[in-house]
């Protein structure tokens, strides 16, 4: 993919150290099975802990599935959904289901301009109340806000105070506090350390066949071809170490550890790259991390501790780092931003909206990624249109793909049948 940022050639020879994410970079989800679970989740949650009525969320399988996309923002206080082009300009907007005319768009947000819109290409963070859904993982909390905004609508216009959007609240309730307890449940799921694991992320790591694919052995070849080449190879996930090894074992196979010179896990990304926090080894928790050890585990941490630790085990001053994940907010953003590294993105719409060619074998990629039920969350959808594209105009996520990515690619399979480059992109 064209970026201002990107040189015509990227070459990986060029760096010292390569970072992999892990969720949805080496871990390719089957989204339409993650989403079915977390749905699953949020409604048990919202309706035993928070006590909503079940009947004003719609089961999984009869609900708004196209609205679960990637590359707009939830303006949680109004019950809005914007999509924003890259000069700020509100392309789209659906107040719950029901889609905003330009004059209503203009009336709520002045010059139909994101408020944030400055502040948001500042940081690229959600900024006030409005909520940025950069993943795939969001989805469902959209797709279930929604259903709510539609019950608290319908009770407000039939004015019958006895229909309670809860059964135990019936004052009060405003659409930020339905979104905050859709997140609320969201956090829940992926508690690093449930009571419970049913049902939640964790479960992911124990059972992923329904959830995640295996790497394939081109990929597999080509991560062990960096470490033959000399590279420092190291993963960081804001998942735990427990999550993370669970899952490797099922895409990379027994010997996962044998991928890497070690693993970071509960990163907690972006924020590792502006806070200070200290690293643990998970094999001694009291320990203090003083250098990081070949085929070690270690959790959470943060850049400025990382830089003098990497320095110390590439025994260079300056290693040049590539990082390659799949979100611009976590990965791509703050790398490229903050730590002023080289920047891969994982984007799966670019295969989806034929940014790559169709023929497999002229993008040196050996199979088709993105599955046929898939397609409808990850690439231009009737609700979305094109991620990259609307009214002739980037979007504000293109814009920023462009801006802080060095390259963007469909998946690691499309690069993993080449030698290590240089490629030419765009
Ligand atoms: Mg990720």
């Amino acid at each position: 993919m064209n970026s201002k940022r990107q040189s015509e050639n990227f070459c990986i020879n060029e760096y010292d150290a390569v970072g992999f994410d892990l969720d949805g970079c080496l871990l390719k989800y089957k989204w339409n099975a993650f989403f079915e679970l977390l749905h699953h989740y949020l409604t048990t949650y919202l309706t035993k802990v928070k006590h909503y009525d079940p009947s004003h969320i719609q089961p999984f399988n009869d609900g708004w599935k196209e609205v679960m996309f990637r590359g707009f923002f939830v303006d949680t206080k109004r019950g809005n959904l914007l999509l924003v082009l890259g000069d700020g300009t509100i392309e789209r907007a659906f107040h719950g289901k029901v889609s905003l005319s330009c004059d209503r768009i203009t009336s709520i947000y002045p010059d139909a301009k994101l408020p944030v819109f400055e502040q948001i290409l500042k940081n690229f963070v959600s900024a006030d109340e409005y909520h940025m859904i950069d993943n795939y993982f969001e989805g469902p909390l959209v797709m279930i806000f929604t259903d709510l905004i539609t019950t608290i609508d319908n009770k407000v216009c039939k004015q019958q105070a006895q229909l309670s959007v809860m059964k135990s609240l019936d004052t009060g309730i405003t659409y930020q506090k339905v979104w905050d307890d859709i997140f609320s449940g969201y956090l829940d799921f992926f508690d690093p350390e449930p009571t419970d694991m049913a049902s939640r992320f964790i479960e992911i790591s124990v059972n992923p066949a329904p959830y995640g694919i295996p790497c394939s052995r081109h990929l597999k070849n080509w991560l062990k071809c960096l470490k033959a080449a000399n590279k420092c190879v190291f993963l960081m996930t804001s998942s735990t170490v427990t999550f993370a090894k669970g899952i490797l074992h099922y895409i990379l196979g027994e010997d996962y550890n044998d991928y890497f010179d070690f693993g970071i896990g509960r990163a907690g990304k972006p924020s590792f790259f502006s806070c200070y926090r200290k690293f643990v080894d998970v094999d001694d928790r009291q320990a203090v991390v003083t250098k990081i050890e070949a085929k070690k585990w270690y959790e959470f941490g943060c850049f400025g501790i990382f830089t003098g630790l990497l320095g110390t085990f590439t025994g260079m001053t300056k290693p040049k780092v590539l990082y390659i994940g799949d979100s611009i907010k976590n990965d791509a953003f703050p790398a490229s931003r903050v730590a002023h590294w080289g920047a891969l993105l994982i984007l799966e719409a670019m295969e989806v909206e034929g940014c790559e060619s169709p023929d497999p074998e002229k993008n040196n990629c050996h199979c088709k990624i993105v599955d046929d039920e898939d397609a409808l969350y990850v690439g231009s959808n009737p609700v979305w249109g094109s991620f990259f594209l609307n009214n002739g105009k980037d979007t504000l996520f293109a814009r920023v793909v462009k801006e802080a990515s060095d390259v963007a690619i469909p998946w690691l399979d499309y690069i993993s049948g080449k030698s290590l480059f240089p490629i030419k992109c765009g």
